[in-house]
Order: structure tokens, then C-alpha cells, then sequence
């Protein structure tokens, strides 16, 4: 019997989209294949409940949120099942994802062209639901267009192919003039409406006159019934040759009428390769509206925007701050105008020209223009695409909400629309940023506004209304490409009129008369304002257990400092702790597959499953610390009386979660699960406990201290294999996994005799060592070896009084016991660390505690101390480049040689710093060629995949990039240059040995090899 998923963790993870809403679903299912959709149908009509489809769940409109059973096909609905390259069509299933889509398309030269800024995860089912598309709508327009066929399962069970047909097939199936007679077949009684309103004059003069301009290339607002009957009421065919596609109305109509098994594509030539954007600054918005219509006259394949606003917060994103570098001063609006031809010289012809229009216009409508080529295009519109995620990222309760967020008027209309929408914010006394696609006459509008608060939710609806009222003066349309909804389906009576509004009520009755999909959607919704994340007035759950003040890490001074404007800040530790829970939006970032790149998120990468990605983190934590057990989805649920920090679903989204950082970096709203677990996680020991196991790795360096001083006793112990599966047994650590062993000398010991050696000889400098506490105990080696590099170079070398970095007890969330490594660290190194006499680790994830970790874990009147030593704490590679900066060290430094590298990065050095500085440390050596192997997490994650239970998992992260690359390079090896592989990261090194029998070796080894 097929299963649907009714545990509070299912329901929970599915209870929200990209939208402000949540509503628990019954239950979660799977999908595998067409009759198990046919078997959920008939399910859902005996429970007298509903299905609604879903895909990568990025709707901002609510469209997969609701009471029924949510269907992911995003799992098991995954597979291309044709490409045709000679007639440039592609036969997929619904959750195959756009990205993954084109990426099989481009040996063929071809690919979906309506690209839409999730397309890393969203999936051509979700597309089709929403009529989606992107910045290049101007050219390839939406889904719609490209929607060829389709097959879905209808309400009554019965399976159809939807395509275009004209009269004459479809009464050979139906019979002569089927549409004046009534009939009990479905499919039939669908064609027979559709039919009716095309040949009834008036229901067509209807439609006319209240759907938007025909000529608006965007327009997601209510059924399409006007493409749909548009060929059947062409009175210059015969009736019989008249055509009816009604992919036409699926298209945008949000899985509402009918579960979609297949979609046939038609697919476009890759555009020519040669392409450029000129970012044109603009020093006030309404430049910036007028500038779009001189830019649409010089053929532009796509002009996007994106305000000060975004800009601002793309500072305070890992990220994105690396994509900023062609904005010059502070514009008030940059217009991002994408340019193709055939030739370099074409285009830059065509750019000089267009500049010289925008800077040379009367009003000077453009101050500045950077010009973009190449592979750093991407990086712009990477910039552009995380705008959404960006805003939604903004500190505290105030957001920039997605209510207005989509309205679409014709470009020559958007000066005017624009003023008139600036004095309605005026009037309501509300601020706004705007991006995205103005080429088209559609911008994303997000009002900033606290909706948890009564007066906030008013202004919630209000805009909403008289936006709506603003955008049917100007005939354009509510929804440009995300559609209605439960958040604008409100509206479209208004937009409409009741009597195109009560043709589309028609239309859903007539398509699914037994209610069988995503009900209050588009037509009958509720309320725009019911159902939303935040009730006004809520308190937190778990405020009755923790206080307002009692987390580990100072959440609030984030919010304290952040500087966006409209940031409301946070009351107290625990307002900020939810606050940065509730950063997360939505949006998926997180679902992107190993195909993608990137480290975020290894959990989900690996399994596919939503309740390993970060969203599903975030909004089980969300779910459980606001509502606590009064959550619906713990209805079932016996033992309330316990403290909430002690549910099931809290320990298992937790105990995904490799702690690797990735999020930190890659989420466009920041999202940090890695502190926002150990924060749950000391809460939770609070109250139930620390499991030995968490105990024990928190504790490893102590053991590893006095075990130091009976090492080879210790080293027996934890190599022979019986005694060693003792203590692994004992803490719950996977058998096939090797307990480290420790070095024979630590390496303070080792590196404070070499320095003794070579007293006084240093030309250069000091620089403090920080013997993190593994490579003093496991791999004093390395240490020693970084040491000797850097008295070779000219540096005095000391390692400081310091005590461990604290970073297994960061990981395994005893935050009590990091708090005094840090304390303790920050008191001994103060006034030793300078910006003259930097602390240097070796080791990534422990110098980068004192970085990311240590102000916001020490007291507050330690916080300062703790900045200013985070500044002058740098990886090798940072201490490198800084040096190579100065002059210091330079390749002359190096023996040249020809040496093939191929390095893994720490994903807390991804996070954090990147890996170009390590790549520009071994590039020290000439000869020397670097790749960076395309992978996230190892997997090993510190402690994580010498865990029992994760050991299967950790070797699967492992084996999606990092192993396969590194067993291919080394087996196309030549004989005559050396081939390493790197990485700065003693588990990855350790995961690299286990997954690959490979010995990976530290940058600093390789440099010290080469070194004269
Ligand atoms: C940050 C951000 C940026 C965005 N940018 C854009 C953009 O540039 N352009 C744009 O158009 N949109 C954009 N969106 C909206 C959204 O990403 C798109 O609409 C996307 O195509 C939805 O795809 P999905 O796979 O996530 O679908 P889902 O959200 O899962 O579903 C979308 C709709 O399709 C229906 N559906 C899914 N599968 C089926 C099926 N098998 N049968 C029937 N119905 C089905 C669902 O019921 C739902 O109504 C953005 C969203 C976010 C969060
Ligand atoms: S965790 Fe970040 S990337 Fe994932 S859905 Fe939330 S906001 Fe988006
Ligand atoms: S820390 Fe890593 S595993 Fe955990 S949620 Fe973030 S990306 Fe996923």
C-alpha cells in the first residue's frame, strides 16, 4: 500500500513554500510513478480531501501551501524521457529541474529558454504550474509559449494528453457538434465549455475588454482562458480547422485542474556566445524607468534592475559581496542591460552607442557604465538573481514582503504607473525596494512592512488593494510570473469583474467538479491576510521555557549593527535567536543537487529528501519554538507535558545537519544552521542531557592531552583494531573508521625547539602559530612543517599561550565549554595579536573560530577584543597573500616545477574566505597548475562521518564529486608530472584516505616541498 507521511516532521517541513504563509497539511506523498498519482486521486476523493502538487516549492504566492495532501514529485518524477534535437523538443517529467534540464541539453546546442532566477531548483512541473519566466521574457516570453503537450492524471482518475487538436479530431472523438450536448465524460464536458465561450460573441467581447494588454509579455493573473479560445473563435478558419491546445489554460493555472505526469518542451538554439552587459548607474529611481525605454530601443535581450536596497544588503551576504565589483559609487538604481551579437566589435559598436544615449540624454539619465564580459557576466546576474533571497534576508521583523511583488504594466506605462505607486506608498507612509524584470514592464515592488504586528497586517492588505486598483487603470496584470495564489487570488474579481471572475469559477468547477486539486487557489481563496506564518499577537513557545536572554551566542548584536535601512532590530537574545530563524524565506536555495555545485546543502544534495535541506531546518525550528505543541502538527502527539526541546523532529532535522557551513555563505538570506544548531543543541542538553558521545568529541583534545603523555601506549590502543572497536562502540562511532593516532612530540613542542634553532635570523617579522588542537596532537608534522616554511621565508615563528579553539565543542553543541575556550583565547591573545604580528593557523575551521564564532560567543564587554583579534586571525593562505601583497614573498621565493595540484577546499574556508587565496599560494610555484575540484562537503564534517549512523551517508557525500574526481585525475595521471591532491582540512584529508585509499596532503607541505 502506497504511503502518505502523517508524522509531524513531514507535515511541519511541507507547511510552507517562498510565500508569508503555513498552513499543516494532512499528509506528505511520494509519488513514484503515474498509478500512484491515479491511486492518490481516488484517495483524496474518499477522504473528501485535496492534493496539491508540488514541485521545488518556491512559490511565493502560496500555491503549495494548504490543508490536503501536499504530492512532491520533485523526488521520484526526475527523469528526461526524450530529447529531439532535429525538431528541438524535450518529453520530461515534472520534477526534472530547469538547470539540470539545460544542462543535458547543451551537448545538443539547444535549451529551455524561459529561465526563471530559481532555476538551480525549481522544476518544469512547478514552471508550468506557475507559467513561469525570466530575464530574458523580452525574447523567449514564458512557460506558456513553450508548453507543447502535456499528460496528467484528471479528477476522475482518467489519464489525458493534452495538445493541440483542432474541432475536426476532437468530434471524431467526441461525435459531430459534441459541445450542444451535455455528456458524463470529464474531458469532453471541458472541451464543450471552452468551445461554448469561443463561438458565444459576447463571452469573447467579455474577455476582450477586461483581460490586460494583449501585448504584455508577462501576465500570470487567473486562468488563461483568452489564449486558450483564442484560435476557436478565428473567424477567418473553418470551424473544423480552428484549434484548441489546452496547455494553453494549464499553463499558470497552479495545479488546480489537473495532476501533471509529462510535459513536452520546445527548446531554442543557444544564443550566440558573444554577449555583454552594460550596467548602467542611475542616481534616482525614476532615471532609472525612463532609462529601461532608451535601453529597449538598442534590441537588448534583457533589462533588469535592482535598487540601492539590494545592493546594500549584498554587502552583508558571503557571497554575493564578491559579485558587487562592477557597481560604481552608491546609484540609487542599476540598470542591468544584457547586450548579444556575433562579434566582440558588433556589441561593443551597439554599447557605445547605447551609453552614449543614457549618459548624453538631456535629463542625464545615467552617471556611470561598467561594461561586463565573459564568465563575469554570470557573476552579475548571480548578483541580480539573489536579489529576492537578499531582501528577505533583512534584519529583523520588518521585511520587504511579497504582496505586490509581481505586478506587470507595458514598459511605456511603468514611468507613470511608478509615480502614481510612489504616492500611494507615500500616503500609506511605506518605503519599497524594486528589482528585476523592467524590460517587460514588471518589477518586483516589496513594500517593507511588519507584518506581525496589527497595523503592519492592515497595511498588508490595504496595499495590496490599491495596488490592485493601480494596476487595472494601467491594464496591466496583478501577476507578471508568480502567480495568484492564495495571496492574490483576492483580487482577481476586482481586475476582472465579477462576470470574467465567475467564468473562471466555471472553469474550475468544470475541470474538477469532485474537488480533488489544491483547492482556494486562484478562484475562492481566503483571505489574502489569514494563514500566515506569524500570527499578530503570537508568542514565542519557547520563551516560557528559556526567558527572554538565556541563549549562548550574543544573537542580538547582529541586529544591533546592521546598518540596512528599514532594519528593525531585535528586542532581546531571544527575538534575535527567532529572527535569524525566521531570515529563511523559503526560497530553496538549499535544494539545489550535487549537478549545481556549491556546498549547500550536502544533507539534501545527498538524499533528495526535503527534510534534510536547511528549509526544512528552519522551519521545523521556527514551527516548534513559536507554536511549541500547540502546533496542529502535533495533534497525535501524547507526551506534551515535556519540555518542547525535547521533540523528536527538533533532534532529527538536527542530526542531518553536517554543521558544514555551506548555508552560512550560500543562503541569499543568511541562514546559519551551523550556529543555530549548537545554540538548540546546548538548549536542548540543558534540559535532557549530553549524550556521552557529544561529551566525548567535545572532550577529544583533553583525551588527547594525557593521552600525549603515555602516547605509545595510546596509539596501540587506538590502532589495534579489537581495543580500538571498544571505545568506538562505546561512543557509537562506524567500525570502518580509524581512530586518529597521535604524533610522537606535540607540535609546540616540535616547532618551539626548531625555533630555538634559528634564533635571531628572521628578516621579516613575527608571526604567532596557533597549534589548533589537531595538528598539535595528530599532525605535528604539518605544524613543524609550517613552521620551518615560514623561518625559510624570513619570519620569526612563536606559538602563544592559547588554549584549544573550542571548535569540536562549536560542532557537537556544547556551547558552554566553546564559551571559555574563547574567553580564555581572547584574554590570552589580546594584547599579544596584531595587525603587525598576526595569529596563523593551519587548520580552517579552527582559526576560523575565532573569526566566526568568538565575538558573539564571549561577554559582551569582550566582544570588541574579540573583533580586533578576529581581524588579525588568518589562515596560512591569507597570511600568504597578505605577504605577497607587501612584496614579502614572491615566487622567487619558490623553485619553478611542473606539478599538477588538485585541491578540496575546507567548507568552512569556502564559506568564510574562499579558496582563491589558497589557489594564489600555490601558484607561488611556477609551473605549478591549480584545479579546484568542484566539491562541497567532504562529507566527514569533523565528527559527523565517524558517526554510526552517518558513516553510509558521509561516504555518499563524498562519492557525488570529490571521489570520482580525484580517482579519474590520478588514473589519467602521467608518468612525468607530479599529480597531488590537497586539502587543508585534517578530516578531509582523513575522508580522502577512507573514500579513496588517496593521501591528500596540506597546501603548506606542497609549498615547503618547493621552498629554496
Ligand atoms: C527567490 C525567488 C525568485 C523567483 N524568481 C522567479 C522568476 O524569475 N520568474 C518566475 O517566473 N518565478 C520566479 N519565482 C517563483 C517560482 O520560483 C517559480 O514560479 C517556479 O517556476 C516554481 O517552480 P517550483 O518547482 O518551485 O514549483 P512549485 O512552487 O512547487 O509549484 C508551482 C505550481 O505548480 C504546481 N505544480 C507543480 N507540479 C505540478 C504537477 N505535476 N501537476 C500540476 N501542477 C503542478 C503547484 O501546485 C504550484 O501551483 C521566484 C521565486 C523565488 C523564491
Ligand atoms: S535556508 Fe536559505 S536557501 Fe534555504 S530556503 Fe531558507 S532562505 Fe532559502
Ligand atoms: S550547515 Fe551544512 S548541512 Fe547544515 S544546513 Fe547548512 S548547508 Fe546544510
Amino acid at each position: 500500500m502506497y504511503t502518505i507521511f502523517t508524522d509531524p516532521l513531514h507535515r511541519i517541513a511541507y507547511a510552507t513554500d517562498a510565500s508569508a504563509y503555513r498552513e499543516v497539511p494532512q499528509g506528505v506523498a511520494f509519488p513514484e510513478n503515474e498509478q500512484d498519482i491515479i491511486y492518490l486521486v481516488e484517495t483524496a476523493r474518499e477522504r473528501k480531501t485535496h492534493l496539491i502538487p508540488r514541485a521545488g516549492g518556491t512559490s511565493i504566492a502560496g500555491q503549495v501551501v494548504g490543508n490536503g495532501i501536499v504530492v512532491d514529485i520533485s523526488k521520484h518524477f526526475k527523469e528526461i524521457l526524450e530529447i529531439n534535437k532535429e525538431e528541438r523538443w524535450a518529453r520530461v517529467q515534472p520534477g526534472v529541474v530547469l538547470d539540470e534540464l539545460n544542462l543535458a541539453l547543451e551537448p545538443y546546442g539547444l535549451f529551455f529558454s524561459p529561465e526563471t532566477s530559481t532555476s538551480n531548483r525549481c522544476c518544469i512541473g512547478g514552471m508550468f504550474g506557475n507559467n513561469s519566466c525570466g530575464s530574458h521574457s523580452l525574447v523567449y516570453g514564458s512557460t506558456r509559449h513553450h508548453v507543447l503537450e502535456a499528460q496528467g492524471v484528471l479528477c476522475d482518475g482518467s489519464i489525458e494528453v493534452f495538445k493541440t487538436y483542432t474541432i475536426r479530431e476532437l468530434e471524431e472523438r467526441f461525435g459531430n457538434r459534441f459541445w450542444e450536448t451535455e455528456s458524463n465524460l470529464l474531458i469532453q464536458n471541458i472541451y464543450t465549455q471552452l468551445i461554448r465561450w469561443a463561438l458565444d460573441e459576447k463571452t469573447v467581447q467579455l474577455i476582450e475588454e477586461n483581460y490586460p494588454d494583449k501585448n504584455l509579455r508577462r501576465r500570470s493573473c487567473g486562468y488563461a482562458i483568452d489564449e486558450v479560445i483564442e484560435d476557436l473563435h478565428n473567424t477567418a478558419k473553418p470551424l473544423e480547422e480552428r484549434t484548441i491546445n489546452l496547455c494553453k489554460v494549464l499553463a499558470g493555472s497552479e495545479g488546480t485542474l489537473t495532476f501533471i505526469t509529462e510535459i513536452k518542451v520546445d527548446l531554442d538554439p543557444l544564443p550566440p556566445k558573444e554577449k555583454m552587459v552594460v550596467c548602467a548607474h542611475c542616481d534616482t529611481l525614476q532615471k532609472s524607468f525612463l532609462g529601461n525605454l532608451v535601453a529597449l530601443k538598442f534590441n537588448p535581450v534583457a533589462v533588469e534592475l535592482m535598487d540601492r536596497n539590494i545592493l546594500e544588503l549584498s554587502k552583508e551576504n558571503a557571497e554575493q559581496s564578491k559579485n558587487r565589483f562592477f557597481v560604481q559609487g552608491d546609484p540609487a538604481a542599476i540598470l542591468i542591460i544584457e547586450l548579444r551579437g556575433e562579434t566582440r566589435t558588433e556589441i561593443d559598436a551597439l554599447a557605445d552607442r547605447l551609453e552614449k544615449a543614457l549618459m548624453e540624454n538631456e535629463e542625464h539619465l545615467v552617471y556611470a557604465c561598467s561594461r561586463v564580459y565573459g564568465s563575469e557576466i554570470s557573476k552579475v546576474w548571480s548578483l541580480r538573481k539573489a536579489g529576492l533571497g537578499l531582501l528577505t534576508g533583512m534584519k529583523g521583523d520588518a521585511k520587504p514582503i511579497g504582496v505586490i511583488e509581481d505586478t506587470a504594466v507595458a514598459p511605456e506605462k511603468l514611468p507613470d504607473y511608478m509615480a502614481d505607486f510612489a504616492q500611494m506608498l507615500e500616503n500609506l507612509n511605506l518605503s519599497c525596494v524594486y528589482h528585476a524584470h523592467i524590460s517587460t514592464g514588471e518589477l518586483h515592488l516589496r513594500p517593507i512592512l511588519n507584518i506581525k504586528e496589527a497595523e503592519g497586517k492592515r497595511k498588508f492588505r490595504e496595499v495590496a488593494y490599491q495596488t490592485a486598483l493601480l494596476v487595472k487603470k494601467y491594464k496591466g496584470s496583478l501577476s507578471g510570473e508568480h502567480g495568484d495564489g492564495r495571496l492574490r487570488g483576492e483580487f482577481i474579481q476586482l481586475m476582472y469583474g465579477d462576470e470574467v471572475y465567475a467564468l473562471m469559477q466555471d472553469l474550475k468547477k468544470c475541470w474538477d467538479p469532485l474537488q480533488v486539486f489544491n483547492l482556494h487557489k486562484i478562484v475562492d481563496t481566503l483571505p489574502m491576510d489569514s494563514m500566515l506564518r506569524f500570527e499578530v499577537g503570537q508568542q514565542y513557545a519557547i520563551e516560557k521555557e528559556l526567558g527572554e536572554s538565556h541563549t549562548y551566542y550574543n544573537w542580538k548584536a547582529a541586529f544591533d549593527e546592521c546598518k540596512v535601512e528599514g532594519a528593525t532590530g531585535a528586542k532581546n537574545q531571544l527575538h534575535a535567536l527567532m529572527c535569524s530563524i525566521e531570515q529563511c524565506n523559503g526560497a530553496g536555495d538549499c535544494r539545489k543537487s550535487n549537478l549545481m555545485g556549491g556546498t549547500l546543502c550536502p544533507a539534501f544534495k545527498v538524499s533528495g529528501d526535503e527534510t534534510k535541506a536547511t528549509r526544512a531546518r528552519a522551519n521545523v525550528l521556527r514551527e516548534i519554538l513559536t507554536r511549541g505543541w500547540e502546533s496542529e502538527a502535533f495533534a497525535q502527539a501524547l507526551d506534551k507535558d515535556k519540555s518542547i526541546l525535547k521533540s523528536k523532529e527538533l533532534a532529527e532535522v538536527l542530526d542531518s545537519c553536517l554543521a558544514c557551513k555551506g548555508c552560512r555563505s550560500e543562503c541569499p538570506s543568511n541562514v546559519d544552521m551551523t550556529r543555530l544548531r549548537s545554540e538548540i543543541l546546548q538548549q536542548k542538553y540543558d534540559v535532557s542531557g549530553m549524550p556521552l558521545r557529544s561529551f566525548a568529541v567535545s572532550r577529544m583534545a583533553t583525551v588527547e592531552q594525557f593521552g600525549h603523555l603515555v602516547w605509545p601506549l595510546y596509539n596501540l590502543f587506538a590502532s589495534w583494531q579489537f581495543s580500538s572497536n571498544i571505545i568506538k562502540r562505546i561512543i557509537n562511532f562506524s567500525t570502518e573508521r580509524d581512530i586518529p593516532t597521535l604524533s610522537r612530540v606535540t607540535m609546540r613542542t616540535a616547532v618551539n625547539r626548531e625555533c630555538r634553532r634559528h634564533k635571531d635570523q628572521a628578516t621579516k617579522g613575527k608571526v604567532l602559530l596557533f597549534a589548533d588542537e589537531f595538528t598539535n596532537f595528530q599532525e605535528a608534522e604539518l605544524g613543524l612543517t609550517f613552521a620551518k616554511l615560514l623561518l625559510r621565508l624570513g619570519y620569526e615563528v612563536e606559538i602563544p599561550k592559547h588554549v584549544e579553539s573550542g571548535r569540536a565543542a562549536i560542532s557537537k553543541g556544547n556551547l558552554k565549554l566553546a564559551k571559555k575556550f574563547a574567553i580564555k583565547n581572547v584574554n590570552l591573545l589580546k594584547d599579544k595579536v596584531s595587525e603587525q604580528t598576526p595569529l596563523v593557523g593551519i587548520e580552517p575551521s579552527c582559526i576560523l573560530s575565532f573569526r566566526d564564532e568568538y565575538p558573539d560567543l564571549v561577554p559582551a564587554e569582550q566582544r570588541n577584543e574579540a573583533k580586533t583579534l578576529a581581524k588579525n586571525a588568518l589562515l596560512f593562505d591569507e597570511f600568504i597573500m597578505r605577504e605577497m601583497a607587501a612584496g614579502r614573498i614572491t615566487t622567487d621565493n619558490f623553485k619553478p616545477d611542473a606539478v599538477e595540484i588538485w585541491l578540496h577546499g575546507h567548507c568552512h574556508q569556502k564559506a568564510l574566505v574562499g579558496t582563491e587565496k589558497t589557489v594564489a599560494a600555490l601558484k607561488l610555484l611556477q609551473g605549478a597548475q591549480v584545479h579546484v575540484i568542484p566539491s562541497g562537503c567532504c562529507g566527514m564534517a569533523g565528527s559527523f562521518g565517524y558517526e554510526k549512523e552517518h558513516y553510509q551517508t558521509s561516504l555518499a557525500i563524498g562519492e557525488m564529486v570529490l571521489f570520482p574526481t580525484i580517482r579519474k585525475t590520478l588514473a589519467h595521471a602521467d608518468d612525468v608530472t607530479p599529480c597531488i591532491v590537497s586539502a587543508p582540512g585534517t578530516s578531509c584529508r582523513q575522508q580522502i584516505l577512507d573514500g579513496t585509499g588517496v593521501h591528500a596532503v596540506h597546501p603548506i607541505e606542497i609549498l615547503y616541498r618547493w621552498v629554496k
